[in-house]
């Protein structure tokens, strides 16, 4: 197999673009791409600071490396979402991509900020994707706002955006399909731009990129992702992939040209504004303020009930605990009281 650009022996075979490359001429091949995609769809200049939402995993890590190959000005931008040791294990990796490379990154702990991912799952019934997702949402907003950038980019692959594609054509949700878009404008004061310039990179791709430039990110699967809908989707677009190369990229692709420009009126009204925080929001509370309140209430009322639960045992405690341990002259003693 012969690179397409060199002549070289090739290490990777694109069947999408129908090509094979080396290890050299694939990285300059996909930081192209990626620039391509940024151009065509105007996502930001090279004048403009770009926040780029870091995870830890292949498809950020291998964003963020070619933006900065590309020399685009970047700040990254790292939650630690309170994921069991997950969280923990993707935090080392991004702190250890910044710091090896001298790069600016904000971190944020949602655990810190008193509503990690798992406190979501432990007080309520909300899947714990879902949870996820508004947070995720929430502070790549907030922090964007807060700290004057003009756009967030992330990692979303054409292999996640075939995927939601998917998932929203099979329940035609005409206004989530109105605005699947690698752009979206801001909709209310206090959003910035939001970015996806990864969404025509498969995954193997950015899987390849990161192996090629020797970066290290976690492989290890969200333990919350087992089982979601979005994996089976993936899953059945791989098969159809397998027999029909180029099938994600012309389901996606064709999609934003054809079809998502007719739909733009169905995307939902702009927001209003959180009563409780002051962001954006189409309720009257914004989702992420409706989750910290249900979780703290939760809270209070198990606290509550391990509070009542604590007197109770103390109460029992002279019967139930010291019974046992009493010794003959105790016992005497005690029977002497019980008969005064
Ligand atoms: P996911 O929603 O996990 O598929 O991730 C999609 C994109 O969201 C990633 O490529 C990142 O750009 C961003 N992202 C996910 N998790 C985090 C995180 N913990 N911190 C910052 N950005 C994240
Ligand atoms: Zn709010």
């Amino acid at each position: 197999m012969k690179c397409s650009r060199c002549g070289g022996r090739a290490e990777i075979k694109l069947r999408q673009h129908n090509a094979s490359f080396c290890r050299d001429c694939f990285v300059p091949f996909l930081q192209r791409q990626v620039e391509r995609s940024i151009e065509k769809h105007d996502m930001f200049t090279r004048d403009e600071e770009v926040l780029v939402a870091v995870s830890g995993g292949k498809d950020s890590f291998a964003l963020w490396d070619i933006l900065i190959s590309l020399g685009y000005k970047t700040t990254g931008l790292h939650l630690s979402l309170g994921i069991g040791g997950y969280s923990d294990r993707s935090t080392e990796k991004a702190v250890a991509f910044a710091e090896t490379r001298g790069l600016r990154m904000i971190t944020l702990s949602l655990r810190d900020e008193g509503l990690a991912v798992d406190d979501a799952t432990e007080f309520t019934k909300r899947p714990a994707c879902s949870a996820c997702g508004t947070l995720k949402r929430y502070y790549f907003d907030k922090l964007a706002y807060e700290r004057g950038f003009p756009v967030v980019a992330t990692g979303h692959n054409l292999d996640d955006e075939a995927a939601r594609l998917l998932g929203n054509v099979l329940h035609w949700q005409m206004e989530y399909l109105g605005r699947q878009h690698p752009v979206l404008q801001p909709s209310h004061e206090k959003f910035v731009r939001k970015v996806k310039p990864l969404f025509r990179c498969g995954e193997y791709e950015s899987a390849a990129y990161c192996f090629f430039r020797k970066i290290d990110y976690i492989i290890e699967e969200c333990p919350n992702s087992v089982g979601a809908t979005q994996l089976h989707h993936k899953k059945v677009l791989n098969q159809i992939e397998a027999v029909s190369p180029g099938s994600k990229l012309a389901f996606v692709q064709e999609f934003l040209d054809k079809a998502q420009p007719l739909l733009r009126d169905k995307a939902i009204e702009p927001p209003g504004t959180c009563a409780s925080c002051g962001m954006p929001s189409h309720a009257e509370v914004c989702a992420r303020c409706r989750l910290l309140r249900e979780v703290e209430s939760k809270r209070l009322a198990r606290a509550d009930r391990l509070r009542l639960q604590a007197i109770a045992a103390a109460e029992l405690e002279p019967v139930g605990v010291a019974e046992p341990a009493i010794s003959a002259a105790s016992t005497s003693d005690q029977r002497d009281v019980d008969h005064t």
